[in-house]
């Protein structure tokens, strides 16, 4: 691929693929062989930066790092990390609207390795099912916690909650401030992104206006 083609991928931040993509053997290695590895790789970069090594500040930044990317902010590349969303039968018959606001994105753009912060507001009207309200935030949790695009996350969260809860109506809604805008590139420090994936009774306009007359309305 040519840098003026790298360039332009990264800063209209176009993503190609609603799975993450990974190699087929991404998870043969366990996360000590890969914090082991990547501590090798980093010190690399860090030398190739031209910093001494051998400084007391120094010297344990590769493996921090690495412990950092593989524990931390990539622990949801590894299926086996992903939340248990166990469901409960809707005993209420709760038909009408749930709304799970303020959920933190703490993610990582996958174009320049630089973080995303911001927060989710989800809805969904229950069918027969309804779900724990901490297994949505861990649900995004997971999903935001690897390289991503904004646009990605949003979906892999509606389309897990939709598989979960038996039903399409579902909205997804983030905003969030990226790193690479504010503080390299373009460099503005005040824009943010927001993203709406929905479908089923979200496709009807006031079901939709009510779902973001709370958002808008609320104060916590
Ligand atoms: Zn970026």
């Amino acid at each position: 691929m040519n840098k003026d083609l790298i360039e332009n991928i990264g800063d209209n931040h176009i993503s190609t693929n609603i799975e993450t993509p990974l190699l087929p053997n991404a998870f043969d290695k366990s996360d000590d062989e890969k914090i082991e590895n990547i501590k090798h790789h980093f010190a690399k970069i860090m030398e190739e930066l031209g910093l001494d090594l051998t400084d007391d500040s120094l010297s344990g930044t590769p493996y921090r790092f690495a412990k950092m990317y593989v524990k931390e902010l990539f622990y949801g590349l590894n299926p086996k990390n992903k939340p248990k969303l166990s469901v409960f039968e809707n005993k209420y018959k709760y038909k009408k609207m749930l709304v799970e606001q303020n959920i933190t994105i703490d993610s990582s753009c996958e174009h320049h390795f630089l973080p995303i912060t911001g927060h989710a507001h989800i809805a969904y009207i229950p069918k027969d099912k309804v779900i724990g309200l901490s297994k949505i935030n861990r649900l995004v949790d997971y999903y935001a916690h690897r390289p991503q695009v904004q646009e990605r996350l949003s979906l892999q969260i509606l389309k897990d909650l939709q598989a979960v809860l038996n039903t399409k109506d579902v909205i997804v809604m983030i905003s969030a401030k990226h790193l690479c805008v504010s503080s390299r590139g373009i460099k503005d420090k005040d824009s943010f992104t927001t993203t709406i994936e929905y479908d089923g009774a979200f496709n009807n306009e006031l079901q939709r206006n009510e779902f973001f007359g709370i958002v808008n309305n609320s104060s916590t």
